[in-house]
């Protein structure tokens, strides 16, 4: 093999068409091991991605589903996947024959085992990748060679990025980086755009969501068209409407 060898538990950096080994399937001896005790961080596209999975609301989706914290430090709320009190910190989502909504599962665990991050400067975006080797994964025994490019293209993972870098625009906004503080409202503001997209919707339906871009009518029946028009909407809400009268 031409890849470099990953220590145990180690997380190195690697390049989008460096090549390594790794394999996940149902024949792995550790098959679903990875789906305990995590703290599963969800974009927004993730639960939109549950809520079409599951064919509950939003609304009903962040009840049974998402734990939101927000941290005093943090000017947005963080949103992970639950994990359920079997003993075992079961993702809520497993089940006997794995992952019931395996289609649709969060971006991170289409990820995995390989880390991305996307460094923005201006309008430019720069990806990087890490990949994470963890001891209890048997994935890396398997002889099955990948690239990172390669391997996120087969897990389907485009509208995910795509989505994933419009929100990053937000929460990596110049602003915010500067040190901008949300108000309680603009944090609720932030979850009702891009996570609690039927309501969202509805407020819009109803005219209580006050912009000037009229949206188009797949917004109304397309939650990608929809989520698309609450990021533009979240962006002027935060960053061109100025903070000072809001609280
Ligand atoms: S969503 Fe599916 S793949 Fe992801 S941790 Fe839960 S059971 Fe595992
Ligand atoms: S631990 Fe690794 S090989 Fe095993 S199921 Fe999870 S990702 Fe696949």
């Amino acid at each position: 093999m031409n890849h470099a060898a990953v220590p145990c538990g180690a997380v190195r950096r690697i390049d989008a068409n460096e090549p390594f080994a790794f394999h996940c399937h149902r024949g792995v001896p550790c098959f679903t091991r990875c789906c305990h005790d995590l703290e599963l961080g969800l974009t927004p596209y993730d639960v939109l991605r549950l809520r079409k999975a599951t064919g509950l609301s939003s609304t009903e989706v962040l009840e049974r589903f998402v734990i939101i914290e927000q941290d005093d430090d943090e000017p947005f709320p963080r949103l992970y996947l639950t994990m359920v009190d079997d003993g075992k910190a079961s993702c809520v989502f497993l089940g006997p024959e794995g992952c019931s909504i395996y289609p649709d599962r969060p971006s991170s665990c289409r990820t995995y085992p390989l880390g991305r991050a996307v460094a923005r400067s201006g309008d430019r975006c720069e990806e990087h990748f890490v990949l994470l080797q963890e001891t209890h994964c048997q994935g890396f025994l398997e002889p099955l060679l990948n690239t990172p490019k390669g391997f996120l293209h087969a897990q389907d993972l485009a509208v995910y990025h795509t989505f994933n870098d419009l929100v990053a625009g937000i929460t990596q906004h110049d602003h915010i980086r500067q040190g901008m503080n949300l108000t309680v409202r603009q944090q609720r503001a932030y979850l009702l755009a891009l996570y609690d997209l039927d309501t969202f919707r509805e407020k819009l339906s109803e005219g209580f969501i006050d912009f000037h871009s009229t949206p188009d009518a797949a917004v109304f029946d397309d939650d990608e068209a929809l989520l698309s028009y609450a990021l533009v909407w979240l962006d002027h809400e935060l960053f061109a409407c100025g903070s000072e009268s809001r609280g």
